[in-house]
């Protein structure tokens, strides 16, 4: 044991993608988390008359929303540093792979068309592999009950619960959001090609996804809440809040998209959208 922490001491120390990966990508992934989750959620316990009346389907109670900042801080933090062990404990088994797919070197720039064009299939790639497999959560009982039900004992989101998940569900989730950039990476450097993905995409990739996470729970619409601004096909908060309500339906992660073509949108989320009377927005969850 202790020859394999003096052996990650020494990669911090001698190998610059190792630190990188292990103290960036958590770093990063925290960080913008919180920087949209922590304000949102203190908007919604501070209650000012212009948000009242913007909240999707009612507030929840000031002692039910200081509960969720508490858990969901702890769940975030908690949930970086197993990512934090995980990704330093598994470096030498992925390292050959993703040095090969990823550009690694800051010397390279990393703003360039290829990049844009990376960015855009990554977010909607990954949206398909969210879909999927949170669906599956869903589908599977022993899963839903075991993985899933902790993020699901939630009825009124505050931006907060956003991370407020069990170890194996941000692990499946969190693996799925770096896989993409990686998976992409990989396919473009087969067949002679030469369109590995940028270290710094992936960064950027993972600070909006994070931002999203944390905008997508939080529970009212405003016209500052810039992820629908710059993710063109996102839906709005709305979408998972109705997932958290009904939770049946609206399994997709940035995007309709996938619940439309598979006819799984969540019940009253159409009526929602269209502003149409039979919504009643003062109704039990
Ligand atoms: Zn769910
Ligand atoms: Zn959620």
């Amino acid at each position: 044991m202790q020859a394999f922490i003096d052996n990650l001491v020494h990669l911090y120390h001698t190998d610059d993608t190792f630190y990188k990966i292990s103290v960036l990508i958590p770093v990063v992934s925290t960080g913008s988390f919180l920087a949209q989750a922590i304000p949102l959620s203190l908007l919604v316990l501070w209650n000012p008359k212009w948000l009242q009346g913007r909240y999707i389907k009612g507030r929840a109670q000031n002692s039910e929303i200081l509960s969720m900042m508490f858990w969901g801080l702890f769940y975030s933090v908690f949930n970086h540093a197993v990512l934090f062990g995980a990704l330093a404990a598994l470096y030498p088994y992925y390292e050959p792979v993703v040095k090969r797919a990823m550009v690694w070197d800051d010397n390279v720039s990393w703003i360039t068309i290829a990049s844009a064009v990376q960015l855009v299939i990554t977010f909607y790639l990954e949206d398909m592999f969210y879909y999927n497999i949170h669906k599956t959560f869903h589908t599977n009982k022993f899963l839903f009950n075991n993985v899933h039900a902790l993020h699901h004992s939630i009825r009124r989101p505050i931006a907060m619960i956003g991370h407020y998940m069990s170890p194996q569900e941000f692990f499946a989730i969190g693996g799925t959001v770096l896989f993409t950039p990686f998976l992409l990476g990989f396919v473009g450097t087969m067949f002679g090609m030469n369109f590995p993905v940028h270290y710094k995409l992936m960064l950027l990739w993972l600070g909006l996804r994070q931002w999203e996470a944390a905008e997508e729970h939080c529970g009212f619409e405003a016209p500052f809440l810039i992820a629908k601004y710059i993710i063109p096909l996102y839906d709005g908060p709305a979408f998972h809040f109705f997932h958290h309500t009904k939770v049946v339906g609206n399994y997709g992660a940035v995007t309709a998209v996938w619940d439309k073509f598979f006819g799984t949108v969540s019940k009253g989320y159409d009526n929602y959208v269209k502003g149409s009377p039979s919504y009643e927005p003062d109704a039990p969850l």
